[in-house]
């Protein structure tokens, strides 16, 4: 068995919409009224490179597809089934609660759909532990932040902690993230956890602001460093409160905010000891899965298969779930580790 497809993983940066597999697009575009979208494009093949904005084109198409609460729990089921055939062991989904009025789709139902599918893959002996991570798309602007923050709030207090928390995501152009700050202090005072994209691009001073927050985790974080348009002072600001990285190789490299594997912002992070999170972003849309994430860290960067199940093992410290929770994922991936090397 391949090496990085046996390892016991954590995947914690998986947008539910970016992660459909070309099965479950079939199944959905079978349906009627979707085949006039049949011919659109919404993955990136093997070595096809696009830019950020073909990325958004793309998930455009994908949010046409996407668009009933139906269609909502099939792609999260079997967006779960697949991590888990990929021996993940513990997932943090997210994505934006979108209101399609065609369907009678609204917020609330989407939510519901994808806590339904979660809840029953427990009982599909699947061996993985799932959370659901509500996702503020910086294009719809601070009141809907503010919805989405009191239905983060609202759904982890029914769903028994499967929401854990909020995101903040889409296209890093869009508007200026500053103004949904005291959004994120608020969701802060009432227990959720931040893992907000920062620094996809360069933009020195909203990133700055945005770190004050103290954000949880970092999605990305690409230029953060003075080569790619930062600078020092956000290197080290993320450096002294150790904000783990969340870190997607082929999303950056197909979505071109970065040159190449050898470019990645994952060897200067890495290097400093920073804890770096492999993750695949969009596992649809880039062709991808969380083994092959693995595999092309470890060739681009020389890892050991010690260094690999390390790097997988310590990401279980920044999940956003209860301590009793991480102690028992230590203990299966230590068992996993003697099995393995
Ligand atoms: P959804 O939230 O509908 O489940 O997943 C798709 C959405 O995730 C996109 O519309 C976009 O807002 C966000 N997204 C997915 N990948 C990326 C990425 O690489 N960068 C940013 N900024 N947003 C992304």
């Amino acid at each position: 068995v391949d090496f990085f497809h046996a390892i016991p993983k954590i995947e914690l940066h998986a947008h539910i919409n970016g992660s459909i597999s070309t099965g479950t697009m079939k199944k959905l575009l079978d349906r009627k009224e979707k085949k006039i979208l049949e011919h659109c494009k919404t993955t990136f093949e093997e070595a096809e490179r696009g830019t950020l904005d073909d990325c958004f084109k793309i998930f455009s198409v994908i949010h046409q597809i996407s668009d009933s609460t139906e269609a909502a729990y099939t792609i999260t089921t079997d967006v779960i089934r697949e991590f888990a055939e990929d021996n993940v062991k513990y997932l943090e989904l997210r994505s934006t609660p979108r209101d399609i009025a065609k369907t009678g789709m609204t917020k609330q139902s989407y939510i519901e759909a994808v806590l339904k599918a979660i809840e029953d893959c427990k009982s599909q002996d699947l061996d993985i532990v799932v959370k659901f991570i509500l996702a503020i798309d910086r294009r719809n602007g601070v009141e809907v932040a503010k919805e989405t923050l009191d239905l983060a709030e609202k759904y982890r207090n029914i769903s028994s902690d499967t929401v854990v928390g909020l995101d903040l995501s889409g296209d890093p152009y869009a508007g200026d993230a500053r103004d949904y700050i005291p959004v994120f202090r608020d969701a802060k005072r009432r227990g959720l956890k931040l893992a907000l994209h920062l620094a996809e691009v360069p933009n020195k001073e909203e990133t700055m602001a945005l770190l004050k927050v103290l954000p949880d985790r970092i999605g990305h974080g690409t230029c953060l460093h003075q080569e790619a348009g930062g600078s020092l002072e956000l290197v080290e600001f993320v450096a002294k409160h150790r904000i783990p990285l969340e870190l997607c190789l082929t999303s950056n490299v197909k979505g071109r905010t970065v040159s190449d594997f050898d470019n990645h912002q994952f060897k200067l992070w890495y290097d400093l000891g920073h804890p770096c999170i492999i993750c695949t972003d969009d596992k649809g849309v880039f062709s991808t899965s969380l083994s092959q994430e693995y595999s092309i860290a470890a060739n681009t960067f020389g890892l050991s298969n010690e260094a690999v199940l390390d790097m997988a093992c310590n990401s279980i410290e920044h999940i956003f779930a209860e301590d009793n929770l991480k102690a028992t994922l230590r203990d299966s991936f230590q068992e996993q580790r003697h099995l393995l090397l």
